[in-house]
C-alpha cells in the first residue's frame, strides 16, 4: 500500500468497526467479512473480491498496532483524500488494490513526495517516519532539516510499481510449467525529459511558495501545522514548460516485453506473483513485483481435479474379462497400465506421480476404465455373443433383482 492509500481509504468503513475499537472488534469484523466475502464462497463476484481485498488490506494495517497508529496519524494530517500529490517528480507506487493484508510493507511518508515507498535510502538516512520529514513541524516553523531530508527522499532510489496482467496457457502448459513472454504496458520515467516533468532545454525551478520543502505552515491556535504545499503539491519544484510527451508528470505508460516462468500446478484463475518481475524502479530502487492472472485451457483428454489428472479410457468386454495391459498417454510420454481379468466399468487406476506437480509432491493420474459396447454386431459377433450369453449363469445385479422379487421399494 502507498501512502496515498492511507490518506484516501478508510479502513474503519471498510471494517465496519468504529474508529476507537479495540483490536479484538476488528479481528471480529475482519473473520466475519472474510468468511462472507471469500472468494471460494463467491466465484465469479466481483464485488465481493473487491471487498475482501479491501477488508484484508484494511484488516492489515488496523491489526498492527503501529501500522494503525501511523494510519491514525496520517489521516489526522491529511483528512481523507483532499490531498493529490503528483507533479514533478511524483507518481505513486500503485498498490492496484492487492491484498496486502500483514505483508509487513514500511509506511513511509516519503511517497508522498514521488520518493521509494518502500524505504528510500535517503528518508532511511534522515531517520525515516513522520518526525523526519515534518522535522520542525511540531515545534512551529520549517526548520531546516525538514527542507534537507525531503529532498534526501526525493532523490533516493524508488521501487517500480507492482503490475498485473493475464497470461492464457494451454492445460499441460499450466501443469507442466512454461516460460512464456508477457506484453505489458506500465508507467515508467519519461524518456523525453527523463522523469522531470520539464520540456527538454528546460530546467523545474524551486517552488517560491515553499522554497522547494514542498510543506507549509499554517497556524491553528497556539500551533502551527505543516502540510503538503499546495503550489508544488509537495513536489519542492515547480515546471513552467511542461513536457509535451508526458504533460508534466515525468511519467509515461511503456511497453516492455518480458520474459516469465510460470511455475509447474497453476490452475485456472489462479494469480501468481513474481516478485521483482514488475515495473523497473527510478534511480536504482528495486522492481516491482508482477501479479500473472493465469487462465487455462482445457483439455481434450485430460481432466484435473486438484493436483490429480483423470483420463478416461474404454476397453472392451473381452478385455475387462480377460485381462489386458493398456498403454495410456500421459502429459510427458506413456505408460503401461495393467487391467486384471474380471474389471469392471467405472473402476479407477492410479498411476502413481504422473499428475500435477503441487508444492511438495506430484499428483497422481487416475485412470477410469468404461465398458464400450459396438453399436452394431455383425452376424458371426451376434452369434458369439449370444452363445457368450448362454454360458454366463451369474446375475450381474443381485439387489435389484431382490428388489424385484420384493415388490419394489428399499
Ligand atoms: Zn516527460
Ligand atoms: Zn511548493
Amino acid at each position: 500500500m502507498s501512502t496515498r492509500d492511507f490518506i484516501e481509504k478508510d479502513y474503519y468503513a471498510a471494517l465496519g468497526v468504529a474508529k476507537d475499537a479495540d483490536a479484538a472488534a476488528i479481528k471480529k469484523a475482519y473473520r466475519a467479512l472474510a468468511r462472507d466475502l471469500h472468494p471460494d464462497k463467491n466465484p465469479d463476484n466481483a464485488a465481493a473480491e473487491a471487498k475482501f481485498k479491501e477488508a484484508s488490506e484494511a484488516y492489515g494495517v488496523l491489526s498492527d498496532p503501529q501500522k494503525r497508529t501511523e494510519y491514525d496519524e496520517a489521516r489526522r494530517l491529511f483528512g481523507s483524500g483532499g490531498f493529490r500529490p503528483g507533479g514533478a517528480g511524483g507518481g505513486f507506487p500503485s498498490a492496484g488494490g492487492y491484498p496486502s493484508g500483514g505483508a509487513g510493507q514500511p509506511f513511509d511518508l516519503g511517497d508522498l513526495f514521488g520518493a521509494a515507498g518502500q524505504g528510500g535510502a535517503g528518508t532511511r538516512a534522515g531517520g525515516g517516519g513522520l518526525g523526519d520529514l515534518f522535522g520542525g513541524l511540531f515545534g512551529g516553523g520549517a526548520a531546516p532539516g525538514g527542507t534537507r531530508s525531503r529532498q534526501q527522499a526525493a532523490s533516493g532510489p524508488a521501487r517500480g510499481q507492482d503490475v498485473e496482467t493475464e497470461a492464457t496457457l494451454a492445460f499441460d502448459e499450466a501443469v507442466l510449467g512454461v516460460t512464456v513472454p508477457l506484453r505489458m504496458q506500465s508507467p515508467g520515467s519519461c524518456p523525453t525529459c527523463h522523469g522531470s516533468g520539464a520540456k527538454p532545454g528546460t530546467a523545474p525551478h524551486t517552488c517560491p511558495v515553499c522554497n522547494g520543502a514542498g510543506v507549509t505552515s499554517r497556524s491553528q491556535g497556539a500551533f502551527a501545522f505543516s502540510e503538503p504545499c499546495r503550489e508544488c503539491r509537495g513536489s519542492g519544484s515547480v515546471v513552467d514548460d511542461p513536457c509535451a510527451t508526458c504533460k508534466g508528470s515525468g511519467i509515461t505508460d511503456q511497453v516492455r516485453t518480458i520474459t516469465v516462468r510460470i511455475p509447474a500446478g497453476v490452475k485456472d484463475g489462479q494469480r501468481i506473483r513474481l516478485a521483482g518481475k514488475g515495473a523497473p524502479g527510478r534511480r536504482g530502487g528495486p522492481a516491482g513485483d508482477l501479479f500473472v492472472v493465469v487462465h487455462v485451457t482445457g483439455s481434450e483428454l485430460f481432466g484435473r481435479s486438484g493436483d490429480d489428472l483423470t483420463l478416461d479410457v474404454p476397453i472392451t468386454f473381452a478385455e475387462a474379462a480377460l485381462g489386458t495391459t493398456l498403454t495410456v498417454p500421459t502429459l510427458e510420454g506413456t505408460v503401461s497400465l495393467k487391467v486384471p481379468a474380471g474389471t469392471s466399468g467405472g473402476r479407477t487406476f492410479r498411476v502413481r506421480g504422473r499428475g500435477v506437480q503441487g508444492k511438495s509432491r506430484a499428483g497422481d493420474l487416475l485412470v477410469t476404465v468404461s465398458i464400450a459396447v459396438p453399436a452394431a454386431l455383425s452376424p458371426e459377433a451376434r452369434t458369439a455373443v449370444e452363445a457368450l450369453a448362454a454360458q454366463l449363469d451369474e446375475d450381474p445385479r443381485p439387489a435389484v433383482t431382490a428388489a424385484v422379487r420384493a415388490g419394489g421399494g428399499a
